[in-house]
């Protein structure tokens, strides 16, 4: 999300007369757009803003701007610690970030005295409208290789309120996107070369159910998975992230009958102890999710699946995290996002009792890791000989070979051959680690079509992550 909501500022800057640098030390202005979900994540960005400080300090016309979920949870309590920053723009207020701008500027040349901070937190209806530019590398440089996969936003906000989560504090209530403005975004993109889409929002699968019916037991989040399949040039359709909850019979069967979509689904866990879910205010048990897991499996028996697991939540037993284990061994993941609980001032955990210890979380995250570096090579091992479809997305860390990803989003290193970049392509997989499949590009299946291709003061936006 933070990456889509950092492209979304940018392209709305670059309108605006500002130059997007690909490097720290040339920017004149440097925003960071931050995270709150783990208080790491707020740690690393209150580091990294006051290290800009420290040149602005230097330099006092340089301006920095926290923006995002830190912003959002902290507000002027930052200044506390950076009280020099000069913006703190919250999460539904992306889009006014360049009008802020050109106000300072326009403050500074009239000779208005530095120092302000202008702060702006507010609810802002249809800000979810806003997220809907992008800076393609072809529009940054036209002879660089398209880029051919694009998120696209269709909600912000949560309203489930998950024992442990800051998203609903940060994000806001649920509000989705018309349905009209997404397809039009997904068409134009498009247009542009883009060729996999993936929709994004916190909570994916409660895609306008305030704003639209079902219809003929079709939810409007599948109604607009079928919308987004039909636009000509997308090849390659994902989302994140669902809630189990969301996992009716009409999304198993899209995926049985939607080719475009891809056979991976990120399934958030959380926990595998029934009790423990509870206490998370989950609304599924664990028998619910192995139903989903194997109807999906039903549906697409290719498929791959990832989570989301928090070990340690207040009051997990060695029996909670037993199930856990288990749970995790008979879903048989191929990727997860394994957590240390992480308290969020604020959330109903961070005052739960049964606080567990950072060496038991430690143990609990260790044994998941080590389960699931094992899970990740025999699927990936069992590729090897097979021919997978990759979208080419461009040139691997080195630039001497390509890189794309199969449907079921592994990673995938070949050599270049000609220039496939954008297409689907098959590969012959002779290799494979933990976390990259490596293989050769069979010729005679490559495309023929060739993908199509999308225009001062500087800005360095910086993002960052949990
Ligand atoms: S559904 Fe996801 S975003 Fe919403 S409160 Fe729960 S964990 Fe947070």
């Amino acid at each position: 999300m933070n990456e889509r909501d950092s492209e979304a500022v940018a392209a709305l800057l670059r309108a605006r007369g500002y130059r997007i640098v690909a490097s720290e030390a040339e920017c004149d202005i440097l925003l960071l757009n931050t995270c709150a979900v783990r208080d790491a994540a707020e740690q690393k960005a209150i580091g990294k803003a006051g290290y800009a400080l420290a040149r602005k300090r230097r330099r006092p016309d340089f301006v920095v701007g926290i923006l995002g979920c830190m912003a959002q949870n902290r507000g002027t309590a930052l200044l506390e610690q950076l009280p020099d920053v000069d913006l703190i723009i919250g999460t539904q207020k992306f889009h006014q970030v360049p009008g802020y701008l050109d106000n300072l500027h326009a403050a500074r040349a009239a000779g208005m005295p530095l120092g302000e901070t202008i702060v702006d937190l507010a609810e802002e209806p249809g800000s979810q409208n806003e997220i809907r530019d992008h800076v393609l590398a072809q529009d940054e440089a036209p002879d660089a290789p398209p880029q051919v996969s694009a998120f696209v936003s269709i909600q912000q906000g949560c309203n489930m309120d998950c024992a442990f989560c800051i998203v609903p504090k940060t994000r806001g209530d649920e509000r989705s996107r018309p349905m009209e403005d997404i397809v039009r975004e997904v068409e134009q993109l498009a247009a542009r070369g883009v060729r996999e889409i993936t929709l994004l929002g916190q909570i994916v699968t409660s895609y306008g159910r305030r704003d639209s019916a079902h219809t003929g037991g079709v939810s409007p989040f599948v109604q607009l998975l079928e919308r987004v399949h039909a636009v000509d040039g997308i090849e390659r359709i994902r989302f994140t992230s669902p809630h189990p909850r969301g996992f009716k019979q009409d999304l198993v069967e899209a995926f049985g009958r939607l080719p475009k979509l891809c056979e991976h689904v990120h399934l958030p866990l959380q926990s595998g102890s029934n009790r423990i879910l509870r206490a998370m205010n989950r609304p599924y048990t664990r028998e619910r999710y192995l139903e989903i897991v194997q109807a999906l499996r039903a549906a697409r028996p290719d498929m791959y699946f990832s989570t989301d697991i928090i070990v340690g939540f207040p009051g997990e037993t060695e029996e909670d995290f037993a199930q856990t284990r288990e749970l995790f061994e008979a879903a048989n993941y191929d990727m997860a996002y394994i957590f240390k609980y992480s308290v969020r001032t604020g959330t109903p955990a961070a005052e739960m009792p049964g606080q567990v210890s950072d060496e038991t979380k430690e143990q609990r995250n260790r044994i998941l890791l080590d389960r699931l570096h094992e899970n990740s090579l025999r699927r990936n091992q069992s590729l090897v000989g097979r021919v997978e479809e990759v979208l080419v997305e461009g040139p691997d860390k080195t630039g001497r070979r390509l890189t794309g990803r199969t449907r079921g989003n592994r990673v995938a290193v070949f050599a270049a051959s000609g220039r496939p970049i954008g297409r689907l392509a098959p590969l012959r997989i002779d290799r494979a680690t933990v976390s990259t499949l490596y293989g050769e590009l069979v010729p005679a299946g490559v495309e023929a079509a060739e993908p199509k291709a999308g225009g001062q003061t500087s800005v360095f936006l910086s993002g960052s992550s949990r």
